[in-house]
Formats: C-alpha cells, structure tokens, sequence
C-alpha cells in the first residue's frame, strides 16, 4: 500500500510539472489555479504516506519481538516441563527432574523464585549453615537461600 501510494504521489508530481510548464502560455492563470490546490493536496499525501511509513516500521518492530517473545516462551515452555515441584520439608521447595526425564545433566534442582519467573538457575550449596546445622542451598541468580538437608539424588 506503501509502494502505490508513492507511485501516486510521483504521478501527480508528474501532472503538476507538466502543468507547471503549461502555466507558461496563454492559459496560465487558469492552469496556476488548479495546481496550488494539487500542490497541497501532494504535500498531504506525503506527510500521510510518512505517516503510514512510520506505523508500518513500528508494527514491523512490534511483530519481531512478539515473534521473538513467542520463541523464548516456548523455548521455556520445554525446558519447564521437564521439572516438577518437589517439597523438601518444613515449607521448602524446589523444581527437580521428573522421573521420565533423561537428561544427560547431573542430578540438579532449581530455584523456585526463578523458575516463576521462567529462568532456570540451579540451585547451589553453599558454605554456611542455618543455625539449626541444616545445609544451605543459595541460588546464583537472584539469591534466594533454601535451608534443607536434603540434596538432590538422596
Ligand atoms: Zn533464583
């Protein structure tokens, strides 16, 4: 639509030229008459034509994130399904392997909070210890620290 109304505005660029020429001869005035009218209506077409140009960048942009959004959530949607929510007692949870997933990683969990938010971070042990001696489990990404003395595997 873009590319027809350009044509459109060349073809009456063209017709005000030739009558830009024609202006020259006996009829001038009747012929000025008429252009400043096409004039201004070419000079509306174009800003129009800008215009739809500049919606037609902003959906194009709009479309490729969405599309990219789209591939991301599936791609998340895969990864996902392949964890469970798992308690590990006293209120603690976390997101491990299903039994029929045959991944080639380590026995691993993740981060609940992260997962939430649809990014994997495995949690980690840490050095410290909760004050009852239980072990702690943190997670790199946002920090989130599980008390448990389960580990994954056990
Ligand atoms: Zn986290």
């Amino acid at each position: 639509m873009i590319t027809e109304t350009s044509q459109a505005l060349n073809a009456l660029k063209a017709i005000i030229e030739i009558a830009k020429m024609e202006a020259s001869s006996k009829v001038a005035s009747q012929i000025a008459d008429k252009v400043i009218p096409l004039q201004s209506l070419i000079l509306s077409l174009e800003a129009q034509c800008f215009d739809l140009q500049a919606k037609h960048h902003l959906a194009e942009e709009e479309n490729r994130k969405l599309r990219q959004q789209l591939a991301e959530r599936e791609q998340w949607e895969v990864e996902a399904a392949k964890y469970q929510l798992l308690g590990l007692g006293y209120g603690a949870f976390v997101y491990a392997a299903k039994p029929d997933n045959q991944s080639e990683e380590p026995m691993h969990w993740l981060c609940p909070h992260c997962y939430q938010q649809q990014r994997k971070s495995i949690l980690q042990r840490t050095d410290r210890c909760a004050p009852s001696g239980a072990a702690q489990l943190a997670c790199p990404a946002c920090e989130k620290v599980i008390v448990t003395n389960a580990f994954p595997g056990q």
